[in-house]
């Protein structure tokens, strides 16, 4: 179980779910997590928030308890440059902004391209973590992918749903496995996230912390660990 999981969804990202923020943060709080974010899709997935509705996080309550509660968006990459399907006048007043690419968006892009797009993305000083970077279909060089990351001080997310039995990413283990390699290599950090549609997967990361102890990946680079160490 995570104690800081910071990319959720509720009802507002328009799928897979009808638990509003405020089912999530009772959740979050009845399961002892000490950080808990919202990341809403934007307005490039279909169904997903606008922009008013990211305006109006910044009214709502931002501890529940002993709960922190910060207030993001999982942005989606539109095109090959990395444009984001948020404006920097809403991104910059989140708290954070996870990246990522997704099908509807871009169909396959090969190493080359799919380096670019992620890069193009980093670029943007709003960009803190870069989304399920996994999936063959936008298959990456991870050694060139983690240099990047640094570069750009963006952190990249191993996302539970993908390294789940269930996940519907293509070769995701196999790439995750990668990409852990490429980040203890290279000492960069990684986000641990539920990516949980509505309250039932809050916190959960049964899947990715196997394979965090199967490949000895060292805790100080688990980036919910740091924060949570700040926090305390
Ligand atoms: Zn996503
Ligand atoms: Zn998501």
């Amino acid at each position: 179980m995570l104690s800081v999981d910071l990319h959720t969804h509720s009802i507002a990202s328009g799928h897979g779910s009808t638990d509003r923020i405020t089912d999530m943060t009772d959740e979050a709080l009845r399961r002892g997590l000490a950080l808990f974010g919202i990341s809403e899709h934007g307005p490039g997935t279909p169904g997903g928030a606008s922009c008013s509705y990211f305006l109006g996080l910044k009214l709502l309550p931002r501890r529940k308890g002993s709960l922190i509660i910060r207030y993001g968006a999982e942005a989606n990459i539109m095109d090959i440059d990395g444009k984001l399907d948020l404006p920097d006048h809403i991104l910059k007043e989140l708290d954070y902004v996870i990246a990522g690419i997704h099908p509807r968006a871009l169909k396959h892009l090969d190493r080359e391209q799919s380096l670019r797009v992620y890069i193009g993305a980093m670029k943007n000083p709003f960009v803190t973590f870069i989304a399920h970077p996994d999936d063959s279909r936008y298959e990456v060089d991870y050694n060139a992918f983690v240099s990047a990351c640094l570069k750009y001080r963006c952190v990249p997310e191993l996302n539970e749903i993908s390294v789940s039995p269930a996940s519907y990413r293509k070769d995701s283990r196999k790439n995750v496995r990668n990409l852990l390699k490429a980040c203890m290599l290279y000492n960069c950090p990684v986000l641990i996230s539920s990516d949980s549609h509505g309250r039932k997967g809050i916190g959960e990361a049964t899947h990715a912390e196997e394979l965090i102890k199967d490949l000895s990946f060292p805790e100080e680079l688990i980036f919910n660990s740091i924060i949570r160490d700040r926090i305390s």
